[in-house]
Parts: structure tokens; sequence; C-alpha cells
């Protein structure tokens, strides 16, 4: 019998290259394991996966009666509808607890770091496993992801000695100039509708019983959106209706600019303005300096709930 290795919805690169490098490890342990997704994969974890010839995952939405493990999410509302009835061997993340819960024992590996695919890095030197350079190639480029080539908050020194030593295994010296063909990758919005971008990397919460969804889009320029801010505010609106959100926010991230412009959809849109101490202008604003949703957004915003 197999175990099922997989991210959250929407998944962006560390959910599915995490899903790809902790089933390879987990297989050298004598797990049998198949890495799997949720959803659709990027353009940017194409770019990936296309640069060292890894394979898309297989798609599965329910594991009812399966064995699994979680990668980069603890959250019931990034998981398979049907996850309580699953057993979940364990868990490897970097971001807060969820509230998913187990009746079984697991494996936890949940370190504040920059990245989900650094632990499994640290997994692998645990357990002395040798990394291939496919992997360590597409371990890497899901940091430099998760940390936006190392400039977001979460990045951690361990995250860049990580990318320091897969870059050796995989033989690519200029990983950072290559990290930046990646977010072109993902820059690319022509011909993408309002719903492809406000969902690209969406994640929904429930904070203290409201839920709440966010959604980021990381560019190197976001400038190319200021003609389609309305089309994406009415896209908003059409997805708070249809899950019954109380607040919607989408976050787009301009990783040269470095910070983010926030438009935000609420039932109380002074929660909103509380949360990061601003004054929303025609539902927007301009947050200076952030990058991360994990660490600048919902820490902030789960106190209004
Ligand atoms: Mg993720
Ligand atoms: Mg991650
Ligand atoms: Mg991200």
């Amino acid at each position: 019998m197999s175990t099922y290795v997989f991210g959250h919805t929407s998944p962006d690169s560390d959910s599915i290259i995490g899903a790809i490098s902790l089933s390879y490890l987990k297989n050298q342990l004598g797990e049998e394991c198949i890495p799997t997704r949720q959803g659709e994969i990027s353009a940017e974890t194409e770019f990936i996966l296309n640069k060292f010839g890894g394979k898309v995952p297989e798609l599965k939405t329910s594991v009812a009666g399966e064995k699994v493990y979680l990668i980069d999410f603890s959250d019931k509302a990034q998981a398979p509808k049907d996850i309580m009835e699953a057993t979940i061997l364990g868990i490897v993340d970097h971001h807060k607890l969820g509230d998913l819960t187990t009746d079984t024992p697991l494996e936890c590996w949940i370190r504040p770091i920059g990245c989900s695919n650094t632990v499994v890095k640290e997994m692998y030197d645990h357990y002395g496993i040798e990394i291939p350079k496919d992997i360590a190639g597409m371990m890497m480029l899901a940091i430099l992801s998760d940390t936006v080539i190392f400039k977001s908050p979460t990045c951690t020194k361990v995250d860049t000695k990580a990318v320091k030593e897969l870059s050796k295994i995989c033989e690519i010296e200029d990983y950072k100039q290559l990290a930046m063909e990646m977010f072109i990758a993902k820059s690319a919005v022509e011909g993408a509708s309002a719903r492809n971008l406000n969902t690209r990397d969406y994640k929904s919460f429930d904070m203290n019983g409201t839920k709440v969804g966010v959604g980021q889009l990381e560019m190197v320029d976001i400038s190319v959106l200021d003609n389609r801010i309305d089309e994406l505010f009415e896209d908003m609106k059409l997805m708070k209706e249809e899950d019954g959100l109380h607040t919607i926010l989408i976050l787009l991230t301009d990783i040269m600019k470095e910070g983010s412009t926030l438009l935000a959809l609420s039932d109380d849109m002074s929660k909103v303005e509380k949360a990061f101490n601003i004054e929303l202008k025609n539902n927007q604003a301009w947050l200076e300096g952030v990058l991360s949703r994990k660490k600048q957004i919902i820490p902030f915003l789960q106190p209004q709930f």
C-alpha cells in the first residue's frame, strides 16, 4: 500500500516540489510514497519542473482511507475535504500550526524558516540520504521562490545555507539569475483571467469561525496590472459570495519595489484597516516592505476575528 505526499490547495512550487522531494526521501527510507497535488500547477512550478526534468505529480483530491504526509500546510481549509478520514503520518511545514488533528501519533517537522523544502533538506541531512541532482535543483528554486530570493522576512540563515549547498549539488553557480528567470516566468499575466490571477496563490483560513481568503501575486513589476484592478475587484466580489467569505484580500506583491498593494473586500473594512494600521482608499493600500503573507499578513489579521 502506498502513502500519498501532497501540499496545500492552489499548490505553489514549495507544495509541488516538496511532495516530490519528501516522497523521494521517504522512498529511500523504505516507505513507499507517491507525490500528488491538489490542483493545477503554476507557470512558476512548470518552469522549475522543465528546468530540471521533474514530473508533474498526479492529481489527487480525495484521500479517505489513505495514509498521507502533508507538506507546506496544516490547515483543514487547505486540505482535501475528506482529510479527517485519512491517516496523517506526518507534517512537514513552515507555517503557523493549523487546525488539523490526528487520532494517531505522527511525525512533525515544523520550523519557523523560509521554506518547507529547507525543512526537507534538513531531513535529508538528518538521515544521511544523498539528494539527486535534479531534486536538488528543484528544491533550490522552491526555496528561492518562497524566500523571494532571500528578501522575504521569513528567510533565515538555514535557508541561505540550504540554497548554497543545493546549488553545489545541482551545479548551478548563478542561482540568483536563475531565480530571476523563474520570477519573470511567474509574472506572466497576459491572457490570464481575473479568476486565474486571484487564485494563483490563494489560501482560505478559518479565523475563529469566520472565513477569510488571502491571495497573493508575486511579480517582478505589478504595474502591468494597473489597468486590471477593477476586474480583479469584480472577481473578488464573486469569490467572496461563492465561498461565503467575511473578508477577501489580494496582495499584489512587487518583489523589486519590496512591498505590496493590498486589495480588500470585507463585511467590516475597519478590521482590515485596524489589522495593518492603514487607511484604505478605494479599498486599496500600499503596504511598504510587505512580502510575506504568513509573517506580515496573517498574524495581524487573525486577532481581528
Ligand atoms: Mg506554500
Ligand atoms: Mg512554503
Ligand atoms: Mg509563497
